[in-house]
């Protein structure tokens, strides 16, 4: 499990994030959704160690990670604009930094390549640069780079906001997909309220920094315990 204990975020005179208590469970497909501005990427963010808290704690697994460096972890993070090296083809794109790392053998490396590539059906697209990719195919490899880690979560940060909108929802049914099967704890950050229900087994609905309502979708449908909750989830953007 993930805990977050009061967490807060200042920037300067903003209030980024405004004491979250909130924890996540195992294998969970955890959504944060709010309005721009809310906080939400600032959580991710301090989840994934870009960012330092300004008060309160993050727990993994009962160890206390509040000021533990990104590589230290083991979380990965999938960005909007896909972060793709646009110099090197999509297999050097999901393996970069692998082996510095030092936590595979060459072998493995290549063998967890080869199973991302057909979980994510992108073995085609291995020795392509990203240049020659649609935004999908980008998009699928920079979660081939997560897959491949075998983390204990996935960040996911309005991963599917660069795509049109038909192939939005071919990929939500697709990341629907991939829990099932990988079963790898995930936090996905959207505006969308229509995505959040669609993707979140719990739907956590955040406003000016702070928490309004974590629940399951239908029960924020039914069941919200404020104006904001009601009004945002209501009304699809
Ligand atoms: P969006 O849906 O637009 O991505 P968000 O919910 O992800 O919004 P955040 O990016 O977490 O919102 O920002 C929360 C608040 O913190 C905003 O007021 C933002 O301007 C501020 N903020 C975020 N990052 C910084 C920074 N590096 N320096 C100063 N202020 C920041
Ligand atoms: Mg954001």
């Amino acid at each position: 499990t993930i805990q977050l204990q009061n967490l807060r975020k200042e920037f300067d005179d903003v209030v980024a994030v405004d004491g979250i208590d909130l924890t996540i469970e195992d294998g969970e497909f955890l959504v944060i959704v709010g309005p721009s501005g809310c906080g939400k990427s600032t959580t991710l963010r301090l989840l994934a160690g870009l960012e330092q808290a300004t008060a309160g704690r993050i727990g993994m697994d009962d160890r206390d990670v509040t000021s533990t460096e990104p590589k230290n972890r083991n979380v990965a993070m999938v960005f909007q604009n896909y972060a793709l090296y646009p110099h090197m083809t999509g297999r050097r794109n999901i393996t970069f930094g692998m082996k510095s790392a030092g936590a595979f053998t060459d072998d493995e490396i290549d063998q967890r390549v080869e199973d991302a590539a057909e979980t994510l059906d992108i073995t085609e697209l291995l020795e392509r640069k990203p240049e020659a990719m649609s935004g999908g195919e980008r998009q699928r490899i920079a979660l081939g780079r997560a897959i491949v880690r075998d983390p204990d979560a996935f960040l996911m940060d309005e991963p599917l906001s660069n795509l049109d909108a038909k192939l939005r929802i071919q990929m939500r049914a697709e990341l629907t997909r991939l829990h099932a099967e990988l079963q790898t704890t995930t936090v996905y950050v959207t505006h969308d309220q229509t995505e959040a229900m669609t993707l979140g087994e719990r739907v956590v609905v955040m406003n000016d920094g702070q928490i309004m309502q974590v629940d399951s979708p239908q029960a924020l449908y039914d069941f919200p315990e404020n104006r904001f909750v009601a009004e945002f989830i209501g009304d699809p953007a």
